[in-house]
């Protein structure tokens, strides 16, 4: 049997470089694995933890998939889908929220996180976010899962679970690891935290031209250019960051020694910076324009994800039950 991977970006906003580079880049090349299969979907229940609006949320899920497909993920290669076609995710996270305990979820730093930023809808999805991020990787049981590091906290409690059950039904979940890629942390353009689509003014959107770059990364704060160390944290270690994943490391060490020389030029160095991040994105936004004609083959690669994904999803609930007694 071919080891699976298991991936998914809440529908809450379209893509941006973070999700890009931390996530979906590894997809492709995931994707590209013939000893892999793949199933990457829109979470779309996942997207309802959080105040939400129920009218465009069909559409933001589809335009999820959207810009998976526009950046390169192929239906041939992996399984693409959104999660709510596929309900036995749900079921078993149900099964799974038996075997972990509420303190473990309550003491989450993801959890209280949430809880900060929404102190008004503090929801029993919301403390269950992880449980149903386990069933949606377990289900498949998939080893491998490309995500940002963000996300190890949520692993963590996937490999607890999968644990949990195999010790107390002798399922045979395995432990699954992350997959890392070099973009695995992108930094916020605030020069705070990690760039997120529910930060206004931190992210760079997968559908901006290059005005709207610029524009983006005016807006990031910067210092006199000059001194004894290369700063490791706030705005001008996250312009550094981003020059040394989209125009490399020897860039970036130019930069780094123009630092503790001459200075740099933070005109000079967002304008090339700008013009590097566009140049990635154009093919990305030409076959996406593209892709927004071609209604019915999306709808066709959502539908037949869904039947391939329940075919996998089924057998793994069968066993389950079975093993619980629930059969
Ligand atoms: P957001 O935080 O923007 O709402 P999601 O929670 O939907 O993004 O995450 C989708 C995927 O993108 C996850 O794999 C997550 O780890 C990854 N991701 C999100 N933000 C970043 C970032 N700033 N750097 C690297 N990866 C990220």
């Amino acid at each position: 049997m071919k080891k699976r991977v298991f991936s998914g970006t809440r529908a809450t906003g379209r893509l941006h470089l973070g999700n890009y580079l931390g996530a979906v880049k590894g997809y492709i090349e995931l994707q590209d694995r013939t000893d892999l299969e793949c199933v990457f979907m829109a979470v779309d229940l996942h997207t309802i933890t959080t105040p939400y609006d129920p009218k465009t949320l069909s559409a933001k899920t589809r335009d999820i998939i959207l810009d998976y497909l526009a950046a390169g993920l192929d239906p041939e290669k992996a399984i693409i889908t959104k999660q709510s076609l596929v309900p036995e995710h749900t079921e078993l996270a149900f099964i799974f929220s038996s075997v972990a305990s509420m303190a473990r979820m309550q003491h989450l730093p993801t959890f209280k996180e949430k809880v900060k930023q929404h102190p008004q809808n503090v929801t029993m999805a919301l403390l269950n976010y992880p449980i149903l991020m386990a069933a949606d990787i377990l289900i498949y049981k998939a080893g491998l899962v490309p995500v940002g590091i963000d996300q190890e906290p949520h692993l963590e409690i996937a490999r607890e679970i999968a644990r949990k059950m195999n010790e107390t039904y002798g399922t045979k979940f395995p432990e699954p690891v992350r997959f890392a890629t070099s973009g695995e942390y992108v930094p916020s353009l605030s020069g705070e935290g990690k760039m997120s689509k529910s930060v206004e003014g931190s992210f760079i959107s997968l559908t901006d031209d290059l005005k709207t770059i610029q524009k983006r990364l005016a807006g990031a704060p910067t210092d006199s250019g000059k001194g004894d160390v290369v700063p490791t944290t706030g705005g001008v270690a996250n312009l550094l960051k981003l020059v040394k994943l989209f125009q490399g490391e020897d860039r970036y060490k130019q930069y780094a020694l123009s630092y503790m020389h001459e200075g740099i030029r933070y005109r000079d160095l967002k304008k090339e910076l700008t013009d590097a991040i566009y140049k990635e994105l154009k093919p990305i936004q030409e076959k996406r324009i593209e892709l927004e004609h071609k209604t019915s083959y999306v709808d066709e690669v959502i539908k037949n994800g869904a039947e391939k994904a329940r075919k996998i999803a089924s057998e793994t609930i069968r066993e389950v039950k079975e093993k619980m007694g629930l059969l």
